[in-house]
């Protein structure tokens, strides 16, 4: 039985990680979604409210959880039997970036193994990021997430009461 890790920050999840995700839990025979509280980057979104966005979005599935963690990803993985850490690659800077990061995890967890799923094109230039710089501006982002997360970007940012 092989258990999978998918850690990030989904601040908010968009297309391409549920893409990664239904892809990922046809390879494992469970996996777990993690949200890891990443110290250097201020949320849009609290971790409850990621957690609770992508329960709410993937449903009840008999392979896939939905967690969040406030230590070491790879001291989660290790408490938790996880035998794989799963990571989407859109480009050649996120090949390179999630290369080292394997290294260091190899440094932390040895029993740990990447592994590492090319993005679909369709959501190759598609991240949180953009997500909530187009949607702080009011712009149309339904093609790229959930309705669910459109939803609550809506109500999140407010774009009707910018004003300068
Ligand atoms: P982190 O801050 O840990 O990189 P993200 O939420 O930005 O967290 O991304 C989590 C994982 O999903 C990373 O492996 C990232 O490369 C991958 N990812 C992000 N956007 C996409 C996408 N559009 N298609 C495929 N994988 C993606």
């Amino acid at each position: 039985m092989i258990k999978a890790v998918f850690p990030g920050s989904f601040d908010p999840p968009t297309l391409g990680h549920l893409d990664i995700i239904e892809r990922a839990s046809g390879l494992f025979d469970e996996l777990v979604v993690l949200v890891a509280a990443n110290g250097a980057k201020a949320g849009l979104f609290s971790p409850e409210e990621r957690v609770g966005l992508l329960r709410d979005i993937l449903g009840a599935r008999p392979k896939v959880s939905v967690r969040s963690c406030d230590t070491l990803v790879a001291d989660f993985a290790r408490d938790e039997g996880c035998a794989v850490l799963v990571r989407g690659v859109r480009n050649p800077s996120d090949y390179s970036y999630e290369y080292e990061l394997s290294l260091l995890y190899r440094h932390l967890n040895s029993a740990l193994e990447f592994i590492l799923i090319p993005a679909d094109p369709r959501y190759l230039a598609l991240s949180s990021t953009a997500i909530k710089e187009l949607a702080s501006y009011g712009a149309d982002v339904s093609a790229l997430v959930h309705p669910l997360v459109e939803t609550a970007l809506k109500r999140k940012l407010r774009p009707a009461s910018r004003s300068h």
